[in-house]
């Protein structure tokens, strides 16, 4: 029989193949499928005659197939499936890419509902790389009403999916309804099991509403019921008090090669107040790229060095902590503080260098995940903070918190580039305080961005050419590792070879992605800091933290396959000096809404505002794993919704009033402790 647990090889029709491409999604098990949602629905209830048809529209039509054929593309050696479809109004020419057991599936005389976009190719209107159904008359069941579209990888189909999900739909009923029954009511939520069915197979737009909500709805409310929950325990809890060590930090402060922003000024304030305390401290601090939040931070751990207590900093990625490590031993070269660098493959120890236990013996840690999934305890921690906050679940963060062998709780800090507005980081993060630096330091200025058409690449190269002459470095990033057989997605390696061989064969030019060992991306890393290297083609690995002042122009492919707020991480790499810098944004889409979506890039300079623009201009779904980057990961809701956000934060309050400790509410208890939320 059929549960949720049951594994996904074991449903009807799924062989090994499919299970394992089902894996790389993280599909194993029914429930999992059950919780895959699509991100955007296609409307089938209206089909377009082909005489209609216009371009640059999205159609659906249905017709008849009078010819199919594979071709190959000699020069970008892959397979075009064409094919001529009829209906009594008109001919339309049909092209997929890559596709060629197409001609197996559909044969002359078929008939079929075709769903895409129509463009025009100079000979006539065509469609490209449209879903496909066969149907029986001009009946099928999957095309009638809204048909989902999930997000998947090669090699597996939208109807695969939905075939399997209608398999097991029925057990959405077996799981069990987390949300309180008066929340649910006073909020007007339709059940999760009616939710989970109308997500997949909804009728209208009505029900897929009522499905987003209900969804959503839970999802804020979990987060805000994790964030009360932390509060509780923080207001209870005790922490260690640190002298506030003037004398040192006004010398250390005065030491450095630049003047601190008033604005960072007031930060490390409010910090160094906060941990002067026994209430744990638990504050965010929110810089735009490039505000200078790392002196901060550095501020905050010398005083809790000086007062003898630990101060681990722990960031997403370790090319960022390789990066934090050298930044902060040259800044505290005049004090004698250990400091230790801790990650999959680094554990240095600046005094002791001793690689069997490297920890806890330094004052100050910086590290990765390393720190939470080796379990690192510490000594006699002061203070805990997390740059890019936004990577890490609460979950992770109540870790790094409790793994003290005392217990006292350390100070908490967490630092975010996503300039969040005041009141609605209150709203999502109730459990912190906020420090803001809303200026840049002196002499910066504004990035310049383009949006580069394919005719305007030469010149933008020659320009790239001129700023290395004037001794500046460039980043190139494209959104894949290797060359792939999608239509136009630029790959590192294909960048990096024509960039190396063609474009600029006399200067040096050096790849970076995720596939490298630490040791040569660390490498790579301190040779284009030390300006060894001129351009560096990386993937999205830099798209966080990383700091070299001295690159002016950050020249980005295939653009569009970014979000907008994901797009400003990537620009705050340049403009981190005072070098005039320059971000170029290439694309080969020439959709008015990705142009009008990159546009936007021009005319804002605020990662907030561009996650809010973006997401209006292509809806949540599309929006999900790419733009909420740097925003709490919700499938559903969104965290512009402050409307939901503040009655889901009521919700919550009211129900720990009730139950303060859930123990009524132990399904609640059991998502709390498993979610995926971050925070
Ligand atoms: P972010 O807030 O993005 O983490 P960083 O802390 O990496 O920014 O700082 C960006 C750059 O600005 C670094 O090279 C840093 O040395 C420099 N910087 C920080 N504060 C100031 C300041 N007050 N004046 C001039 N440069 C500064
Ligand atoms: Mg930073």
């Amino acid at each position: 029989m059929l549960n949720l647990d049951t594994k996904i090889e074991d449903l009807y029709s799924v062989g090994k193949t499919i299970a394992a491409r089902l894996k790389r999604l993280d599909l194993k098990t029914a429930k999992d499928l059950l919780f895959y949602f699509p991100f955007r629905y296609e409307d089938f209830r209206e089909i377009t005659r082909i005489k209609n048809l216009k371009v640059n529209a999205n159609a659906n039509i249905a017709g008849q197939i009078e010819l199919i054929q594979n071709k190959k593309s000699p020069r970008k050696r892959m397979y075009i499936t064409e094919a001529l479809i009829s209906d009594e109004s008109g001919k339309i020419k049909v092209i997929w890419f890559n596709q060629p057991f197409i001609v197996k599936n559909l044969r002359i005389g078929d008939k079929v509902s075709l769903s895409g976009k129509v463009t025009d190719d100079n000979f006539g209107l065509i469609m490209k790389a449209p879903i496909y159904e066969k149907i029986s008359g001009f009946e099928s069941v999957h095309t009638q009403g809204l048909m989902p579209n999930y997000h998947l990888t090669a090699n597996l189909t939208q109807k695969q999916i939905r075939f399997l999900i209608k398999q097991i739909i029925k057990l959405a009923k077996k799981i069990p309804d987390s949300l309180p029954r008066e929340t649910a009511k006073s909020q007007k939520l339709i059940s999760l099991a009616k939710a989970i069915e109308y997500i997949h197979f909804p009728e209208n737009y009505k029900e897929v509403e009522a499905a987003r909500k209900r969804l959503g709805f839970e999802e804020l409310f979990l987060l805000q019921l994790q964030s009360l929950l932390i509060k509780q325990k923080l207001d209870k809890a005790k922490a260690k008090k640190q002298k506030f060590k003037e004398k040192q930090i006004k010398k250390f402060v005065s030491s450095l090669p630049f003047k601190l922003t008033n604005a960072q000024r007031q930060a490390a304030w409010e910090i160094i107040q906060d941990t002067e305390k026994t209430r744990p401290m638990s504050r965010l601090l929110e810089g735009d790229v490039g505000s200078g939040k790392t002196i901060v931070a550095v501020i905050a751990m010398l005083n809790t060095a000086l007062n003898g207590q630990q101060a681990v900093l722990m960031v997403p990625t370790e090319i960022l902590a390789c990066q934090h490590f050298e930044t902060i031993k040259k800044l505290l070269k005049n004090f004698d503080i250990p400091i230790g660098l801790f990650t999959r493959s680094h554990k240095k120890n600046t005094l002791e260098n001793n690689p069997q236990s490297p920890i806890p013996n330094p004052q100050i840690i910086i590290g990765t995940h390393a720190l939470i999934q080796q379990k690192i305890k510490f000594e006699n921690p002061g203070l805990v903070i997390i740059d890019e906050q936004h990577r890490f679940g609460v979950e992770q963060r109540k870790q790094l918190i409790e793994n003290n062998k005392t217990s006292v709780l350390p100070h908490f800090l967490s630092m975010t580039a996503t300039p969040i507005p005041r009141s609605l980081a209150l709203a999502l993060y109730g459990d912190l305080d906020l420090s803001i630096i809303n200026e840049l330091p002196k002499g910066r200025q504004k990035i310049s961005t383009f949006v580069v058409p394919e005719n305007k690449r030469e010149d933008a190269y020659k320009f790239i050419r001129k700023q290395i002459k004037a001794g500046r470095q460039i980043f190139v990033i494209c959104p894949l590792i290797d060359i792939s057989d999608k239509l136009g997605v630029k790959s590192v390696k294909e960048e990096y070879k024509k960039l190396n061989e063609r474009v600029f064969p006399e200067l040096s030019i050096k790849m970076l992605h995720g596939r490298l060992k630490a040791k040569e991306k660390e490498k790579i890393m301190r040779d284009f800091l030390d300006n060894k290297i001129n351009i560096l083609v990386s993937t999205s690995v830099i798209e966080v933290g990383v700091d070299v002042p001295n690159a002016t122009i950050i020249m980005i492919e295939g653009a569009d396959r970014f979000g907008l707020s994901q797009l400003h991480q990537f620009r705050g790499r340049v403009g981190r000096a005072e070098h005039k810098s320059y971000c170029f944004l290439f694309t080969d889409s020439t959709a008015p809404n990705t142009i009008k979506r990159l546009q936007a890039m021009i005319r804002y300079n605020n990662g907030f505002e561009l996650a809010e623009i973006d997401l209006k201009l292509r809806g949540p779904g599309e929006v999900y794993g790419t733009i909420q980057k740097g925003f709490p990961v919700l499938k559903v809701a969104t965290i512009f919704d402050y409307e939901q956000i503040k009655k889901a934060r009521s919700e919550a309050e009211n129900l720990l009033k009730k139950d303060p400790q859930l123990e009524k509410s132990l399904n609640l208890k059991e998502k709390l402790s498993q979610a995926e939320i971050i925070n």
